[in-house]
């Protein structure tokens, strides 16, 4: 099977396309640097991906959010669920952890922006 994707690694976006066999993977071809390959190697094996989201404000109101590293694809949407209960203290600073090691990932959810 040949999978085709976008790297979204850098603006370049180049087109990666994979070879496949079952699991394993036979080859790599499109990639223009060293990156583009472990990133098509990931999106096969175990995709990953950085959470931006918003979450709420104590008193009303949202904050931009996001994880701090990438944290497993699979496990976005109960990311989601935790930042959703989440109230930010409406005097946190930017970059403040709202959630620590979500879902044990080693990534935390920080705040992105000011609270107004
Ligand atoms: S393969 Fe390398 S150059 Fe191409 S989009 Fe990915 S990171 Fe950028």
């Amino acid at each position: 099977m040949t999978r085709e994707m976008t790297c979204i690694v850098c603006p370049k976006g180049c087109t990666i396309k994979i070879e496949l066999e079952g699991k394993d993977i036979l080859s790599i071809e499109g990639h223009t640097c060293k990156r583009g390959e472990v990133y098509a190697r990931n999106e096969c094996v175990a995709p990953m991906r950085t959470l931006t989201t918003t979450a709420a404000v104590e008193g009303g109101g949202v904050v931009a959010v996001k994880s701090d590293n990438v944290i497993p694809k699979e496990l976005l949407f109960k990311a989601m669920e935790i930042v959703n209960e989440v109230r930010v203290p409406r005097d946190a600073a930017l970059g403040s952890i709202v959630v620590e090691n979500i879902l044990g990932t080693g990534a935390n959810i920080v705040t992105t922006a000011l609270i107004r």
